[in-house]
């Protein structure tokens, strides 16, 4: 450790939030605090003083704030405990809150990490770039002046998208995946995908859930990683694809029949069989190919080598719908359209659910609808959560929605039941 630096970090900055103690006391008992030990680096006192307030109100019993990045390294590696949560502002005398990311990389910080700041949207998107590239986990970022409610959003997203199986909590192996999909233990959760206008159902998305013995439904975010380290993705793939052709043959014998879209990892596209395997597949049990699409999420890796080019135009070809995923999040979203044969383009959910508040995510999906219709592309918006998002994607020009407001991801059973009852009720409305 740096002691020149540890020196600097005058403890007159540090703000240990002592005065909400005793109400903070009181309330931990019924709490469910995940986020215990929390730092709050801003060069204003009264945001720190009101986040500290947010924190205890949720339980968290460490927290402890500071003026600048600098003063804030002191007490994350003076911390007696790990830090949980790292809420932070970006412009900040001494040591910003850019610099403070690499700090928090090049100290292994595994904590979560949120930014507020008062800069133009898009310095809070640089921020979350540089985020990614530091492999930190970013929940989100958040506009000046501090909203507890916004920041709650957040954390209650981030506590959903790995709801009952935190990566802390669930130790799973390469083995116990490969297991897993042997016994077809990896299925399919369907969210519904809806027209904007009339709320009809369209299609839906299959979102890959892990049935566990001794952990219950874990979520992709867990398991999806090892798949793409372990070359296990490909067998999630096929094992995805064999289950939705099953429930779709179900579902249309009661007269239930969505497009399907699936989630292709970028690593699969490596591999030169997927197409016709995926088209065997279907063909085999006597369905339409365009009754299903890939969704390929562009943020990551989505480069244009003559292989992915061969297997995106042969899935196209082959009479597949693709879907160009998490639109506006990636390095070369233009480019990728260009380069790639996309009959649908997903606009991030970070968009819509600030499009409400921000004018700027809102000028972001109504560049992204005109983009998308000059290229003859359907465009769905995801992540609508309440009737305001909707509203404001419906006037935008989208297509079709997906989000929580609509339905959250489902069982194919109740999938089933789901679309029956919003028939009847459409047809009584
Ligand atoms: P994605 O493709 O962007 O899927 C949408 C994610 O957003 C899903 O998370 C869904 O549950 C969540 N979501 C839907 N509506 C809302 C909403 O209104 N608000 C919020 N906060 N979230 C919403 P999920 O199921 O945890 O999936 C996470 C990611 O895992 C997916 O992101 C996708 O990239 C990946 N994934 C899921 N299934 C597969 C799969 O079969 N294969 C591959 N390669 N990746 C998959
Ligand atoms: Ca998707
Ligand atoms: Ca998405």
């Amino acid at each position: 450790m740096d002691a020149r630096r540890r020196g600097i970090g005058g403890s007159a900055a540090v703000m240990t939030a002592g005065r909400i103690e005793g109400h903070r006391r009181k309330r931990m008992s019924r709490a469910t605090a995940a986020i215990d030990s929390v730092l709050i680096v801003d060069d204003d006192p009264i945001l720190c003083a009101l986040a500290e307030v947010f924190f205890a109100g949720r339980g968290a019993t460490q927290i402890r704030s500071a003026l600048n990045g600098r003063d804030a390294l002191d007490i994350l590696l003076s911390a007696q405990k790990p830090i949980d949560f790292v809420l932070c502002d970006l412009k900040m005398p001494e040591m910003d809150g850019l610099q403070f990311l690499r700090h928090l990389k090049e100290n292994d910080y595994t904590g979560q990490l949120a930014v507020l700041s008062g800069e133009h949207e898009q310095m809070r998107k640089t921020a979350r770039r540089l985020a990614d590239a530091y492999d930190l986990k970013l929940i989100g970022t958040l506009q000046k002046p501090f909203d507890n409610h916004a920041l709650e959003r957040l954390i209650r997203e981030a506590e959903a998208a790995t709801a009952g199986y935190g990566d802390d909590a669930v130790a799973v192996s390469e083995d116990d995946l490969r297991l897993a999909l042997e016994h077809r233990d990896i299925l399919p959760f369907y969210q519904p995908k809806v027209d904007a206008a009339t709320q009809a159902l369209i299609g839906v998305e299959a979102l890959a859930r892990w049935r566990h013995p001794d952990y219950g439904t874990i979520g992709p975010n867990v398991f999806i990683p090892i798949a793409e380290r372990s070359g296990l993705i490909q067998n999630v793939t096929q094992c995805m694809v064999r289950h939705s052709i099953a429930d779709l043959a179900r579902w249309r014998r009661s007269g239930v029949d969505p497009k399907i879209a699936l989630n292709l990892s970028p690593r699969s596209l490596n591999w030169l069989e997927l197409p016709d395997e995926l088209a065997c597949g279907i063909d085999a049990a006597a369905l339409e190919r365009d009754r299903f699409a890939f969704e390929i999420t562009e943020s990551k890796l989505l480069e244009q080598n003559a292989r992915t080019v061969e297997i995106l135009a042969r899935l196209r070809m082959l009479g597949f719908e693709l879907s160009i995923d998490d639109f506006g999040t990636g390095y070369s979203n233009i480019d990728s359209l260009r380069a790639f044969p996309f009959t649908e383009l997903k606009i991030d959910r970070s968009f819509v659910q600030n499009a409400r508040t921000d004018p700027f995510a809102m000028s972001c999906i109504e560049a992204c609808v005109k983009l998308a219709r000059n290229l003859g592309l359907r465009v769905v918006a995801e992540g609508v959560e309440t009737a305001e998002d909707l509203a404001c994607v419906s006037s935008a020009g989208a297509d079709e929605v997906q989000g929580f407001y609509i339905a959250k991801p489902m069982p194919a059973e109740d999938f089933l039941a789901w679309s029956l009852a919003a028939r009847g009720k459409r047809l009584t409305a």
